[in-house]
């Protein structure tokens, strides 16, 4: 059976640390499916248009990797899309404590439902959405941190 892992996250914008753990997810799963949830009480910074179009720009259209944007609770947003396994980047203890709750309510949700944590590569440890976000709003060349070019 087809191993699906589904991959969340606000990806405003999508940066060379979550292009990694997508690769390195590739090596575990057979597809990856990057949900990016939007929030409507948020504004995003980067219109989820360009993300996407840049995301599968910088994958070559891989047919493994899917990209879908969703507003409801992770777990049932998974489960609908035949996704058993949450993948999510580990960067320090604070990203920990933090997985660590969310993983477990998302168990209590949907009980077949297993997150797989991947250890962030250490060069790309600190790389935040929020850090390009800021460094772009100053007019700072973001782009060693993201994985393609943003118009
Ligand atoms: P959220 O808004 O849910 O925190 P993000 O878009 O910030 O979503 O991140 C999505 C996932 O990618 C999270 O699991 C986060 O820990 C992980 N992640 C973020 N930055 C990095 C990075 N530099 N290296 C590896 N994983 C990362």
């Amino acid at each position: 059976m087809k191993k699906t892992a589904f991959f969340p996250g606000s990806f405003d914008p999508f940066t060379k640390g979550h292009a990694d753990i997508v690769k390195r997810g590739l090596n575990l799963f057979d597809e990856i499916i990057i949900g990016i949830g939007t929030n409507t009480n948020k504004n995003r910074y980067f219109e989820i248009e360009a993300i996407e179009r840049e995301i599968k720009g910088a994958f070559n259209n891989d047919p493994r990797v899917k990209i879908i944007h969703y507003e409801d609770l992770t777990a049932s947003v998974a489960k609908k899309h035949g996704a058993k396994f949450i993948l999510r980047g580990l960067r320090n203890t604070t990203d920990f404590e933090y997985e660590n709750t969310i993983s477990q309510v998302n168990r209590q949700l949907e009980t077949e439902l297993e997150t797989v944590f991947l250890i962030t590569s250490p060069e790309l440890a600190p790389i935040s959405s929020t850090i390009v976000r800021e460094l772009h709003k100053f007019g700072a060349d973001i782009t060693s941190y993201i994985p393609y070019k943003i118009e």
